[in-house]
């Protein structure tokens, strides 16, 4: 009856070192919100995404963030080659 030894994840149970920017949250440090995907761009090594706050807070020109990801780690982009941003905005589901 003696507890089982405390397993480390295995590394090969641990996902690839890819981003995927549905699992990140992009916070407007002015207006304290969350940021709304509204473009995406790739620019050779680099994917480009462009958030905006979607408020009348801030003016979207002067808080806009672009998160640039490494083409090769992206896992977003990647998924769907095609995509470029299209009508589907960041969050929901
Ligand atoms: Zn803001």
């Amino acid at each position: 009856m003696s507890a089982p030894p405390e397993t480390p994840p295995a590394p090969a149970d641990v996902a690839p070192a890819t981003i995927n920017i549905r699992n990140l949250s992009i916070k407007c440090g002015s207006c304290d919100t969350y940021q709304t995907l509204c473009g995406f761009d790739r620019r050779g090594e680099w994917n480009v995404y462009t958030y905006e706050c979607e408020n009348d807070v801030c003016e979207p020109a002067a808080t806009r963030t672009l998160l640039e990801v490494p083409a090769a780690l992206d896992e977003f982009a990647n998924r769907d080659p095609g995509w470029k941003g299209g009508s589907r905005h960041g969050g929901g589901a």
